[in-house]
């Protein structure tokens, strides 16, 4: 789908507008109608916003942990990338308190 290019029209006929809106503190696009101001919400943000918020609420995320060469690697969930604002080659330090680890930048 090409977001930039698509053209919508609310059911009352009026021209929306493209928008950045906020979902919950989740930033996400969609559009206005410039009429009776109904707005709606990308579908692919609306579903990205939801796993940001589903995470959020369990604050626990499941990885499995695989070996690659000799190296023991577990992987970083895109929507923990995208709630931290981290980015890949950025240095992260693990905690160890007991059974517990953590992973902090
Ligand atoms: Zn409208």
């Amino acid at each position: 789908m090409d977001f930039e290019n698509l053209k919508i029209n609310c059911q009352c006929n009026g021209k929306m507008e493209r928008i950045t809106t906020n979902w919950r503190g989740i930033e996400v696009r969609g559009w206005r109608c410039m009429k009776c101001n109904e707005e709606l919400i990308h579908p692919i943000d609306a579903q990205k916003a939801l796993e940001i918020d589903r995470a959020r609420k369990n604050d626990e995320l499941t990885v499995k942990l695989r070996k690659v060469g000799k190296s023991n690697v577990v992987t970083v969930p895109q929507t923990l990338m995208e709630i931290e604002n981290l980015k890949a080659g950025q240095l992260l330090k693990w905690g160890i308190k007991g059974k517990t680890m953590t992973l902090s930048p």
